[in-house]
């Protein structure tokens, strides 16, 4: 028996995640020795802020190295609550959050727990990587709405419309976006929401795990809205906003029978989130919200940087990113062009030759569902992002009819 036939059709099925396995390689090339700059991964390059640090400390010499409540801490559902209210406007009890070990986790307990074989989840396009595989695991079928760098990558509320059908179980997406960068405004999401709102079996998972990191206007939440607000699932965690992404830690605020639901299936999975992890968040939520502000004037200088250096290169096709830490060129105009003598046809192609040619890691967009784009993440510094432009400036010159 092959090793193949021994595995589940399941694990089979199932891609990789090309994020952390570009990221992967990239680590590889630089541990044989090659000078590359990862712009794979999307994490924070900063250290989880020391107070945060010296909470979990504090926990580990009080004795939280126990057990918690399957969806967290007491005072971390607190906390979370507190935080909803102070940041978002919105209200939920401690019976509604469910903290799990991140964001990733949250949205495979909701899908485990919201969808049977056949359900649609539609999700806007493009989308963060795991989302698709994640539905899938669960038996649950994809249903793509797509917007394009023209349209600053947001999908026009006729088009969710359009995609909803008696199957449809919730709509997915993140604003501030992963991939694209691109924030929805208040008036945009009360579109979208004008348009689920007379769906009464159709639910909102709304991935805010970026909300920290918003550079023009402010995050907005689709869950402030009226007439979704009860269907809305609200998703977040310490990893971007706090520069915790080794922790493990995310959290959802949601209708309280699909907390409990979420619950019971964390209870026969992981049993819950680290007991002294979950003290550090707390410490985090509750602290001055002005301290996430200093890496996020970091991350808007990088960004003006990056954009800049983009711009030279002719061909490019940008959107601004508004928040976030991605930059997703169309890069399409370079497609069925060659460099070095091969020709790139596709964006798979694409990411893999700017590895190899000029040592810098990037993602394919079609990981995201836009196989015209690549992903770039400018968490790096700024010296590591100014050679970074200027190999790409050289490569797609590089390139030939
Ligand atoms: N949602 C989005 C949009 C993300 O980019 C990520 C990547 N970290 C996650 C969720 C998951 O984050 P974590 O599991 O680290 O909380
Ligand atoms: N979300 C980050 C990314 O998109 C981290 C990797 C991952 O969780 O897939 O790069």
């Amino acid at each position: 028996m092959s090793t193949n036939q021994f595995l589940s059709q399941t694990v089979l099925n199932l891609e990789e995640s090309a994020t952390l396995m570009m990221s992967q390689m990239a680590r590889d090339l630089k541990a044989k020795g090659h000078d590359v700059i990862s712009l794979s991964i999307g994490e924070p390059d900063f250290d989880t802020p020391s107070f945060v640090r010296e909470a979990a400390k504090q926990a580990l010499d009080e004795g939280y190295t126990h057990y918690t409540p399957v969806p967290g801490l007491i005072e971390l559902r607190e906390a979370i609550c507190t935080k909803l209210k102070r940041d978002n406007s919105l209200t939920f009890e401690p019976k509604n959050i469910v903290v799990s070990n991140g964001a990733k986790q949250t949205i495979y307990n909701l899908c485990q727990a919201l969808l049977n074989p056949g359900d649609e989840v539609i999700i806007f396009t493009p989308y963060w990587v795991s989302y698709i595989e994640i539905v899938r695991l669960a038996g649950g079928v994809p249903v793509i709405v797509s917007a394009d760098v023209e349209q600053d990558y947001k999908v026009n509320p006729e088009d969710v419309a359009s995609a909803i059908t008696e199957r449809t179980k919730f709509v997915l997406f993140s604003s501030p976006s992963n991939p694209t960068g691109s924030v929805y405004t208040r008036k945009e999401l009360e579109a979208i929401a004008d348009v689920i709102a007379p769906h009464d079996h159709v639910h909102v998972v709304s991935d805010e795990i970026y909300e920290h990191i918003v550079f023009d206007g402010v995050h907005e939440s689709i869950a402030q809205f009226e007439n979704v607000r009860d269907r809305t699932i609200v998703v977040n965690g310490m990893s971007k906003g706090f520069a915790m992404t080794g922790w493990r830690l995310g959290y959802m605020a949601a209708p309280e029978f699909i907390a409990k639901a979420c619950t019971k299936i964390q209870g026969q999975v992981t049993s819950g989130a680290s007991s002294f992890g979950q003290k550090a968040a707390v410490a985090a939520l509750l602290a001055d919200p002005n301290v996430t502000k200093e890496m996020m004037k970091t991350f808007l200088a990088r960004r003006e940087f990056v954009i800049g250096q983009l711009r030279q290169i002719e061909g490019l096709k940008l959107s601004v990113p508004e928040g976030a830490f991605y930059i997703f060129p169309d890069c399409s105009n370079f497609f069925n062009k060659s460099y070095e003598g091969s020709v790139i046809k596709d964006s798979d192609q694409l990411a893999l030759s700017i590895l190899e040619g000029v040592k810098v890691a990037t993602v394919s967009g079609a990981a995201f569902g836009a196989p015209n784009c690549i992903r770039l993440s400018y968490a790096a510094s700024e010296a590591q992002l100014a050679e970074a432009c200027k190999r790409l400036q050289t490569y797609f010159e590089a390139m030939v009819d």
